[in-house]
């Protein structure tokens, strides 16, 4: 009988604790990926994580990590304070649209311009998801939320920000990536760019950023697999999804 061989099974990094998260939520496969990434560079013993308020505030319910919990928009600044008192530490701030780019995005600014050796992972699903599903600041033009019930128009609301453009126009970033949870293609894509960003930060050479599209079938109103097909058909239509910095050099269209 030939003999059996393992080949694939949960993470080391990734708890057996059943996630809260909707069925065919991205927080759960980012978490996955985040885990494997610590597995493979074997950092999980001196990474610290710093979570959000949102969706995923449990996020230390599933990571074997230590994690620390942050104020409304201020996990950059926690994770900055983290890095400084013990350089030697692994240090990543994990946060959604609501809490990066609304309340959080004066800390989201500043410590990419001071170019923080942080990893910043930023899940954009486009709404509230904890909330609601609200307008978030990355909601698309026409996108329909609770409190745009007729869809965003940009006269009264603006329009969608685009994070990555915005801080690729500050100096001290090294690495900022944007992809897109739409297929097993993008889930490799950004497990890649996540293993590029915390190895910046082993070498020291500063702050790294990933943004993911990810998919909120619960507010998208829309099946898990049509979620991730909205994904790929509008979020990224919006959001192009590339290298935006490398090696802290912009990199044109
Ligand atoms: S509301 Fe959206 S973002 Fe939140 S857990 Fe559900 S699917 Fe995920």
């Amino acid at each position: 009988m030939a003999k059996k061989q393992k080949i694939y099974g949960r993470p080391e990094a990734l708890s057996s604790s059943v996630m809260h998260y909707c069925a065919g939520c991205g927080h759960s496969l980012v978490h996955k990926l985040l885990a494997e990434v610590m597995d493979e560079l074997h950092i999980r013993d001196k990474t610290i994580g710093v979570a959000p308020v949102g969706c995923a505030v449990f996020a230390y319910y599933y990571l074997k990590c230590d994690i620390s919990e942050a104020p409304h928009g201020r996990t950059p600044a926690v994770a900055t304070g983290l890095k400084r008192v013990r350089p030697g530490r692994i240090i990543f701030s994990y946060q959604g649209d609501g809490d990066l780019a609304a309340i959080g995005m004066c800390e989201t600014i500043h410590t990419a311009n001071r170019g923080e050796n942080i990893t910043v992972i930023f899940i954009n699903n486009t709404v509230y998801g904890m909330t609601g599903g609200q307008m978030a600041p990355t909601t698309l033009v026409k996108q329909q939320t609770p409190t745009c019930p007729a869809g965003r128009e940009t006269a009264t609301m603006g329009g969608p920000i685009r994070v990555c453009e915005l801080l690729n126009t500050l100096d001290r970033p090294f690495y900022i990536e944007r992809t897109a949870l739409d297929g097993i293609h993008g889930i490799l894509k950004t497990k890649k760019a996540l293993l590029t960003a915390f190895k910046a930060q082993m070498d020291e050479k500063g702050y790294s950023f990933v943004e993911i599209l990810s998919p909120c079938p619960t507010y998208f109103r829309l099946s898990p697999e049509d979620s991730l097909k909205f994904v790929k058909n509008e979020l990224s239509r919006h959001f192009p999804v590339r290298v935006f910095r490398k090696e802290g050099v912009v990199i044109n269209d």
